[in-house]
């Protein structure tokens, strides 16, 4: 089996591939493990572009096996933020995204009496997420029965409510609220398209400390697949870009790297980005209507400007959370592409690894266009001014909630969209693939083909499949896979 990617899919699939006596290559074009599950140092600072929450963290979780099962869980250390997001507000009030939902209940009621009505609604979804409790396969028999039974009356309880959820995107809920502080902070707690479903379980998550933060970040999960995925025997080529999926007679029979370089197999997964799988290594010969109209109508997660600072100082006054927090600018500023007149700032001061002591890294996570950056990259120079220029406005931003910390900043590091699509070949630089919107919310129950149309021994895993995507998702989508494969084979599937 050729995989191609080394991000958590491809190895998830290498893993998996190997529990199950297959022999497996995988080709990254990087030259390091975890795609988008990264971090890059710089003068002792580590600035990670991923992990806020791992859902599956608790041992107590139906999730919790595929982490053991890929090398991930153990000797992992999680930190529980009590809060996910906080928004300042210019008036001095702060709204704050408790993770227990009691907590939460009642201080959004005290923030705004008069949006009783959605802030109980908002409760209502979180804990009829946390009703939903799917059994692992790992568990005794009759355990697994009694939450089955138990799943199925919370679906018979809840369906309707859950398929409501699923048509209202947070951005309509935002707009239910009649505090304009309020209404900020739900518009921007997360992506507004995205169906509030996704929400209610992020909050359902927190509430059972099944979302924690590994300490050390990104780059040493992607470590551990890697290791656990070497040391069943895999094979990995680095610095190696597949350009081409080889078919014959509607059978894919290897693949063709950018060098020219032929390797053949027995099966092609691509755990690489979708539109670069169909639509360039296979040409798009091999589309049918429903892909297309995915390609063509479906939203992506945005691209993102991703500033990190390494800055000389303590912030032991802002509490640790999942996502930062945002404050209100004194006047809106154009920021790159768009108008800010509020900045997210994400201080990672949960995590003392990633900073020498007595110092922090900072990460502020910005929507931002990939067309513009593309535009400008059509003259290097300008490119990199304009990325200097954005480092220099967010340190001044920055001094109106922290006054003196142009002086504290060591290192600045400017990420745009096409660094993005550069390391990890992202379709337009989207950061987690498809959003999940009213639109495509019942893949949520139906899952993606994983096969493609017309073409054999030929597969795609990761999050171009499963819309939504997250780390979680990506190791699911290579376990469904592998099973799927091993069914083909008449095979039992093994995890361990
Ligand atoms: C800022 C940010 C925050 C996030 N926060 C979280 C979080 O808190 N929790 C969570 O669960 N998830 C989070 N995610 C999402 C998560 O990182 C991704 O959904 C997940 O890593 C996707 O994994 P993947 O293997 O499907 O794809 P990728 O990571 O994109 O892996 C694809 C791999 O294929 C390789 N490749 C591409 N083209 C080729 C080619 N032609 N030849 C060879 N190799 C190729 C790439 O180099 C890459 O290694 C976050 C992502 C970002 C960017």
């Amino acid at each position: 089996m050729i995989i191609i990617g080394a991000g958590f899919a491809g190895l998830a699939a290498g893993i998996y591939g190997r529990l199950n006596g297959y022999r497996t290559e995988i080709y990254e074009m990087h030259n390091q493990p975890g795609g988008l599950c990264t971090s890059w140092k710089r003068n002792g600072y580590t600035f990670d572009a991923c992990i806020h929450w791992l859902v599956g963290s608790s041992p107590e979780s139906n999730l919790h096996n595929i982490w053991l099962e890929t090398g991930i869980a153990p000797g992992r250390e999680f930190v529980y933020a009590g809060e996910y997001y906080r928004a300042e507000g210019a008036d001095g009030r702060t709204i704050i995204f408790y993770a227990d939902p009691d907590l939460l209940e009642k201080h959004l009621l005290a923030a705004a009496p008069e949006d009783k009505k959605p802030i109980k609604d908002f409760i209502a979804g979180i804990k009829m997420s946390a009703a939903f409790d799917f059994a692992s396969e790992k568990e005794p028999l009759l355990t697994r029965i009694r939450k089955q039974v138990r799943t199925f009356f919370t679906f018979m309880k809840y369906g309707k409510e859950f398929r409501r959820w699923t048509g209202i995107t947070g951005e309509e809920f935002a707009s239910r609220f009649s505090d304009p502080l309020l209404r900020q902070a739900f518009r921007e707690i997360w992506i507004p398209e995205f169906s509030m479903i996704f929400l209610f379980f992020t909050f359902a998550y927190l509430s059972k400390r099944n979302a924690g933060y590994p300490i050390g970040g990104s780059m040493p999960m992607s470590e551990a697949l890697e290791k656990r995925y070497r040391d069943l025997g895999g094979v990995i080529h680095y610095n190696k870009r597949v350009a081409r999926i080889l078919t014959t007679d509607g059978r894919a029979t290897g693949i063709r790297l950018i060098d020219c370089t032929e390797v053949s197999a027995g099966r092609v997964i691509s755990a690489a980005d979708g539109h670069a799988t169909l639509f360039d290594m296979l040409d798009g010969k091999f589309l049918d209507k429903k892909i297309r109209e995915q390609y063509d109508t479906w939203p992506l997660f945005h691209s993102l400007l991703f500033v990190s600072l390494g800055v000389n100082r303590k912030f032991d006054d802002v509490p640790v959370s999942i996502s930062g927090f945002s404050f209100p600018l004194k006047e809106p500023v154009m920021v790159a592409d768009k108008m800010r007149d509020r900045l997210p700032v994400h201080i990672f001061n949960q995590d003392p690894t990633l900073a020498p002591d007595g110092k922090t890294s900072v990460i502020i996570m910005l929507e931002s266009d990939h067309g513009y950056w593309k535009k400008l990259a059509e003259d290097r120079a300008i490119y990199v001014q304009k990325k200097d220029e954005t480092a220099r406005m967010i340190i001044r931003l920055l001094e109106q909630r922290f006054p003196g910390i142009s002086d504290q900043v060591e290192v600045s590091d400017v990420a745009t969209p096409l660094t993005f699509e550069r390391i990890t070949g992202n379709w337009k630089g989207s950061f987690e693939g498809w959003l999940i919107t009213p639109k495509n919310a019942y893949t949520m129950m139906k899952p993606m083909e994983q096969t493609i149309p017309g073409l054999q021994n030929c597969y795609m895993c990761g999050q171009w499949v499963e819309p939504g995507g997250g780390l979680p998702t990506a190791i699911m989508s290579a376990r469904r896979l592998m099973q799927h494969i091993c069914r083909e084979d008449g095979r039992k599937f093994r995890t361990e």
